[in-house]
């Protein structure tokens, strides 16, 4: 029985409050707490336990500390965004609270993610003696689950693993993102980047591109290279994979909108004197798309997100591919969010179930695949994502 604080009241944070809802034996109690308390009321109402409700700043680290300590959750589950990330642990570490995010900081005025900023802080939890999970989403998250997982079960060796992540659903809506708009349109606009025989390689973006064949009826669909964080923890924690690369897919209208929002500077990250006043493009652009919450109840069609992995078993060339699918009107009609959120959130509160009964226990902070897969990959399907393994003839190119 164990008390929770969830940071965040977006789409994921929606399903975050939905889902540990449903499991009262292990979150007795779950405070929602955001920079705009009305965001946490609203979801509140639909739930039918009662949940409490906070506002905070989460930057602001002295308000957070107070919030932690008139809560007493037993974990602090940060789905605001990823610049919030550092100010989160610190109020974590100030007081002695387990915390689980589901992406890796990002600096407000550079697009670029990576690992170092949240591992640097490894000792010190480690020496506060709690714990740190981060990337507990779909991907990274259960991404990275699979991979450990694949490794073992499946296979001795594994030499190639390509992510695969496909929105096989449509909102009707000209041009929306599927989560926050800021952070997706930063992280597709970068360079593309991906693993291949201990060094990385560039590629400009999305300037890599094939067709991948998606399995249960979705069919063929056109996938892109794109860097994605959990390529860089994968690599860190299975050093003998030759080659690992991430894959999206996105439609030609999709594509020709950012192409024309990037030619004329709205998906710019850094301030433009207009009248008098700064503004960031990208993040005016934010406030005029539609919010990705609003898109649940019109979003059809389904998700499958998985990882091919290419390697040999029992002296054997061997590829295999494991996904789940989720339908973006089940989810709608479960927790009032489109799949893309759902995906996300579900992990994350299943993250902080494998921290809260003591399946996945340490001091510091680590990533998905550091701990036993088997735990995690028991209680996802019934907490919702179910998934499916199949052995394929031929590796990706
Ligand atoms: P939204 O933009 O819908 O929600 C973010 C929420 O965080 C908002 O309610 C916002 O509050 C709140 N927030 C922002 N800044 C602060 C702050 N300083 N203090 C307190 N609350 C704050 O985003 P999503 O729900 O779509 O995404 C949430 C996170 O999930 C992001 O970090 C995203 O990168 C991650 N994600 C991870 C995925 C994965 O598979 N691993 C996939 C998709 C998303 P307000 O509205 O009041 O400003």
């Amino acid at each position: 029985m164990s008390k929770v604080l969830i940071v965040g009241a977006g789409g994921v944070g929606q399903v975050v409050a939905h889902k540990c809802a449903q499991l009262p034996e292990v979150f007795s109690e779950i405070t929602l707490a955001s920079r705009t308390e009305e965001k946490c009321r609203r979801i509140a109402a639909q739930i039918a336990r009662p949940i409490h409700t906070a506002q905070v700043d989460a930057d602001d680290v002295p308000r957070m500390i107070a919030l932690i300590e008139r809560v007493q959750p037993k974990v602090v589950i940060n789905v605001a965004l990823p610049y919030q990330d550092l100010h989160i642990m610190d109020a974590c570490l100030a007081t002695g609270v387990d915390y689980l995010d589901t992406a890796n900081y990002e600096p407000l005025d550079e697009a670029k993610f990576e690992y170092k900023w949240q591992w640097a802080y490894h000792e010190r939890f480690r020496e506060r003696g709690i714990m740190a999970l981060l990337g507990s989403g779909f991907d990274p998250g259960v991404t990275n689950v699979y991979t450990a997982w694949l490794h073992k079960h499946e296979f001795d060796e594994i030499d190639t693993i390509d992510i695969i992540d496909a929105n096989a659903g449509s909102h009707g809506q000209p041009f929306a993102t599927n989560f926050n708009p800021e952070i997706n349109i930063r992280e597709i606009t970068q360079r593309g980047r991906y693993w291949e025989n201990g060094a990385w390689q560039g590629t400009d973006p999305l300037s890599v591109h094939r067709k991948f064949d998606f399995p249960e009826g979705i069919g063929p669909m056109e996938i892109y290279l794109l860097y994605h964080e959990e390529l860089e923890s994968i690599i860190k924690h299975f050093p003998k994979v030759k080659r690992a690369r991430f894959w999206m897919t996105f439609s030609e209208n999709y594509l020709t909108h950012l192409r024309v929002l990037g030619n004329v500077g709205m998906t710019r990250i850094d301030p433009v004197r207009f009248q008098g006043q700064d503004i960031v493009p990208i993040q005016f652009l934010k406030a005029l798309l539609p919010d990705p919450a609003s898109l649940g109840p019109l979003t059809k069609g389904r998700t499958c997100i998985g990882v091919l992995a290419h390697g040999r078993k029992d002296g054997k060339e061997k590829v295999a591919f494991i996904y789940n699918i989720c339908d973006h009107e089940a989810c709608y009609r479960e927790v009032k969010s489109q799949a893309i959120s759902y995906t996300t959130g579900v992990p994350a509160a299943v993250g902080a179930e494998m921290m809260l009964t003591g399946a996945w226990r340490g001091k510091g902070v680590f990533n998905m695949e550091q701990f036993d897969p088997d735990p995690f990959m028991k209680a996802i399907g019934p907490r919702g994502l179910p998934w499916t393994l199949k052995t394929l003839d031929a590796p990706m190119e």
